[in-house]
């Protein structure tokens, strides 16, 4: 009932954005820098920013996000905030002991123009910074861009501040992956090591923001990838960057900083990215595909074929971030479900409409970018009702609205636990994501069957 407001008839609009589907730039960047071993991020902004920042983390992930905060006052919005970030490298190196504090931006702090580059100079002019640490900075106003942009700006900082280039080539394929789960990057590292890889992947936040409980605080868990690892990869003999949208940036950068030659390929979701990821990775490192991922690939093939009949010609909707939805439709597409509304919130550039539209099929409505909101995609669901919607907890009230199953997917899900470990990347995740999609298909036939309908073996 929530929602019974909102009117089919689509208007255009071109600065109005009503219920935006996308979190702020400081989100994903934070998000990144947790991938990192023993790194603190840190909030340049007043003390709302950085509670916001940890506090959708923090429910996204169901686990406690460390981080600090310059805690703006009125007098840094006025003079600047060089003196609260200065006092806050202090107090943080002090109390803390991060090996790495990694500073985004705020919209107020961008607004006012704090140099960032010129106050982490000053810091290391005043000995504020002990020695073996760094602080490093991405700028992430939130008044352009979204997570997903925030994420790509501090990968893009890692790039920047530690690979290195020392001439001498080591073995490894460095990975980079766009904001995906910890449970996915955990799956990307399983496939890399069944193959025989050697790799070097950042950031990595499985391990970090999945932690196992056992009873203990531990203000840096034990995963994220070692400083030392970041460094190394501008010698990697390769580089795939995995997701166009969120590593764009950072791979373009190791290519022309480091030499590393580089490619960026789909997120390996569903059968066709991970297809092309594996052959990418066997192709440059001259090794064989082994049994266990042929097991793998063949058991998702299986129940494809099994159950085709359950999703074949269905319609889907989908919100979320770029990356992600290109591997969703894929898979959709792969699987002959027919999909009908994308978008994202994140303005994900005229190339991704356009590859997402050919992919997707003519009749498909592709939008990026502010004006892509929850109110649009509401109206478009009002006009053409889809089967299923693939989207974040912000979509529920739309699902329950018009009564469609929604299958949460994305940045941020805040009802839903999983998302950390069951991943919907290489064929094991498309197996998880294929078995969710067939659940709520079968779960739907049977609530809707009538008595003589109503199946035992399905
Ligand atoms: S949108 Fe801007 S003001 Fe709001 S929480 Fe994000 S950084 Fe802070």
């Amino acid at each position: 009932m929530l929602l019974r407001h909102t009117p089919k008839e689509v208007v255009e609009r071109s600065a109005l954005t009503i219920n935006p589907a996308k979190t702020c730039q400081p989100v994903g960047a934070m998000y990144a820098a947790l991938g990192i071993h023993k790194c603190l991020p840190h909030s340049h902004g007043s003390q709302g920013c950085c509670a916001y920042h940890r506090s959708a983390l923090t429910r996204h992930y169901a686990e406690p996000i460390m981080a600090s905060t310059s805690s703006f006052t009125e007098g840094a919005s006025v003079f600047g905030g060089q003196s609260n970030m200065l006092e806050s490298i202090n107090n943080i190196f002090a109390l803390y002991d991060p090996d790495i504090i990694a500073v985004n931006t705020t919209c107020l702090s961008e607004v006012i123009g704090d140099d960032l580059n010129q106050i982490i100079n000053r810091a290391i002019a005043d000995n504020k910074i002990p020695k073996g640490k760094t602080v490093m900075y991405a700028s992430t106003p939130s008044f352009k861009g979204s997570h997903v942009t925030g994420y790509a700006n501090m990968l893009t900082a890692m790039v920047q501040n530690f690979a290195t280039n020392t001439g001498k080539k080591n073995k490894s394929i460095t990975l980079l992956p766009s904001f995906v789960e910890p449970s996915d990057m955990s799956e990307i590292k399983h496939i890399a090591a069944e193959m025989g890889i050697d790799y070097i992947m950042y950031p990595d936040t499985s391990g970090v923001v999945n932690a196992p409980m056992d009873g203990k605080f531990h203000m840096y868990p034990k995963g994220g990838t070692p400083r030392e690892k970041i460094i190394a990869s501008g010698d990697s003999r390769y580089a795939l960057a995995l997701g166009r949208v969120g590593t764009f940036q950072a791979a373009q950068l190791l290519d022309s900083k480091c030499k590393v030659k580089t490619e960026i390929l789909d997120l390996p979701i569903g059968i066709s990215a991970t297809d092309a990821f594996i052959d990418k990775l066997r192709t440059t490192s001259g090794v064989t595909v082994p049994e266990s991922i042929t097991v793998e690939r063949g058991q998702l093939v299986d129940v494809l074929c099994d159950k085709a009949q359950y999703v074949y010609g269905k319609k889907i909707s989908l919100m979320g971030d770029p990356d992600i939805l290109f591997g969703l439709v894929q898979f959709c597409k792969d699987a002959g479900m027919e999909v009908i509304h994308v978008i994202t919130g994140t303005p994900a550039g005229a190339k991704w409409d356009r590859r997402i539209k050919e992919l997707a099929g003519p009749n498909a409505i592709v939008k990026s970018g502010a004006q892509a909101d929850l109110f649009y995609f509401h109206q478009l669901l009002q006009n053409t009702k889809p089967d299923l919607i693939f989207g974040n907890t912000y979509c529920k009230y739309i699902a329950r609205d018009m009564d469609i199953p929604l299958i949460r997917t994305g940045f941020p899900i805040y009802d839903r636990i999983g998302h950390s470990y069951f991943p919907i990347t290489g064929y094991r995740g498309g197996l998880h994501l294929l078995v969710k999609i067939l659940d709520v298909f079968m779960d739907r036939q049977d609530r809707d069957a009538s008595e003589e309908k109503f199946e035992l073996v399905m």
